[in-house]
């Protein structure tokens, strides 16, 4: 069906179209900007806001005063160093509180093989040198320190390479 002859024969044909109003956008009231704010007053004057305020004293004493007072049963105690949570080992033997023998100790390290370890020996092997790839195991900088207390023996902590 041809659409376009049917709309030329009505056209044509048919009552007069009544013209057809221009479509008009509508406009949007006009907006006025808001009044600016008034400047917040940086230090108001209590005075002006509660102008009924009673005068505050200068120094009022608290009626519980707290005192600062030594503690008899601790003079002369040496504060002790508590490690709460994990402590950051190093590669090398540091003072630490054992809480085994409960010294301040100094500790033993002991190279380990760890991940960095495994990780050159592998790589190694994987370029081709067999030969070498037991170097790591021997090289103490490639290998994780564990520390060890050393009047007890406790192992204390673990120093990761990675
Ligand atoms: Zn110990």
């Amino acid at each position: 069906m041809d659409f376009r002859v049917g709309m030329d024969s009505r056209q044509q044909a048919g009552p007069p179209v009544p013209p057809q109003v221009a479509y008009q956008q509508p406009t949007a009231p006009r907006l006025e900007p808001p009044p600016a704010y008034a400047e917040y007053p940086p230090n108001p004057d209590p005075k002006a806001v509660y102008p009924n305020l009673p005068p505050l004293p200068n120094a009022v004493p608290h009626p519980h005063p707290v005192q600062q007072q030594p503690m008899p049963h601790l003079q002369g105690v040496r504060p002790t160093t508590v490690y709460v949570g994990s402590v950051a080992f190093s590669s090398h033997g540091q003072p630490l509180h054992c809480t085994t023998c409960q010294q301040e100790i100094m500790t033993r390290v002991a190279p380990k093989p760890g991940l960095l370890t495994y990780l050159l020996c592998g790589g190694l092997a994987f370029f081709g040198c067999w030969i070498c790839c037991c170097i790591p195991f021997c090289v103490e900088g490639a290998q994780d320190i564990e520390h060890f207390c050393p009047k007890c023996n406790r192992f204390l902590g673990t120093y990761k390479r990675i």
